[in-house]
C-alpha cells in the first residue's frame, strides 16, 4: 500500500538494459513532462506530465534493486531521463539520495532547463550529469527549443561550481546547429568549465518523425537527412583542437 507522505514520480517508462545514457548498462527511468519542445526530439510522448505512472520513490527503488548486482557487475546505475526529470526535483533527490546509499551511480540526463534552488536538491545525490546543450545562440536555441538557454547556461556553470562531472551532448541538425562558428561557439563555452569530462556529438535523425505524426506535432525536419560522416568528423575536429575530444 502507498504511504501518503512518501514522495512520488509521474513515470513514462522503465528500461533495464540502457546502454547509452551513462557509464555501463543502465536502468533508466523515463520521467513524465518538458517543457521544451525540440524541434528533433525522439521522446515526444514524454512531453504530457500527465501520461505514464504515478510512483513512489519506494516502488521504483525496489525494482532497481531487482536488476543492481547486474549493474554492478556492469559498472552502471541508474540514470533519470525524460522528458525533463529535473521538473521533478522531490523524486530526482530522494531516489538518487536511496541509490546513492546503496552504492549505486547516479546519472541525470537533462537539458539543463532548471531553477538552481531545485537543483541544490538533487545535485549533492548525483555522480554524473548528462547535459545537453542544444544551441549556444540564444534566438536559435529558442527557435529550435521554444525557449531561451539562460537557464542551461546558468545550470552549466552551477555544475562546474560544484564540481559535477559532466558529458556534454550536442545535437548536429543540418542547417540548425552544426555551423563552424556554432561548433566553436560550444567548445569555447565547454572550455570554462572544469568538470566536463567528455563531449559528444550525436548525429540528428528520424526515429522520433513517427511519434511525431502519431502526435500531430508539426515536423520542420521532416525531408531533412542525417549528418554526414564528414560533417560529424568536422564537429570532432573542431573539438579536437579545442583539447576537448581526443
Ligand atoms: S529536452 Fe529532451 S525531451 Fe524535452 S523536447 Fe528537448 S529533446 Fe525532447
Amino acid at each position: 500500500m502507498k504511504s501518503f507522505k512518501e514522495t512520488t514520480g509521474q513515470v513514462h517508462s522503465v528500461e533495464t538494459f540502457g546502454t547509452v545514457d551513462g557509464p555501463g548498462i543502465r536502468y533508466i527511468l523515463f520521467l513524465a513532462g518538458c517543457p521544451l519542445r525540440c524541434i528533433y526530439c525522439h521522446n515526444s510522448d514524454t512531453w504530457d506530465y500527465t501520461i505514464g505512472e504515478t510512483r513512489t520513490v519506494s516502488e521504483v527503488f525496489e525494482d532497481l534493486l531487482r536488476y543492481k548486482a547486474y549493474y554492478d557487475r556492469a559498472g552502471g546505475g541508474i540514470t533519470l531521463s525524460g522528458g525533463e526529470p529535473t521538473l521533478q526535483p522531490y523524486f530526482l533527490a530522494e531516489l538518487f539520495q536511496r541509490c546513492q546509499i546503496e552504492g549505486i551511480h547516479t546519472c541525470l540526463d537533462t537539458s539543463g532547463f532548471c531553477d538552481l534552488e531545485k537543483a541544490q536538491l538533487f545535485l549533492p545525490h548525483t555522480n554524473l550529469v548528462l547535459l545537453d546543450l542544444k544551441h549556444m545562440d540564444g534566438p536559435r536555441h529558442q527557435e529550435i527549443t521554444g525557449v531561451l538557454p539562460d537557464k542551461t547556461f546558468a545550470f552549466a556553470h552551477y555544475l562546474a561550481e560544484k564540481k559535477i562531472p559532466t558529458w556534454i551532448r550536442y545535437v548536429l541538425v543540418p542547417g540548425y546547429t552544426d555551423a563552424t562558428e556554432d561548433i566553436e561557439k560550444l567548445c569555447l563555452f565547454v572550455k570554462k568549465l572544469n568538470n566536463v569530462e567528455r563531449i559528444t556529438f550525436l548525429p540528428f535523425h528520424q526515429l522520433g518523425s513517427a511519434k511525431r505524426k502519431t502526435l500531430n506535432i508539426a515536423d520542420p525536419l521532416q525531408d531533412l537527412q542525417s549528418p554526414s560522416k564528414e560533417s560529424i568528423e568536422i564537429a570532432r575536429n573542431i573539438a579536437r583542437k579545442h583539447n576537448l575530444v581526443t
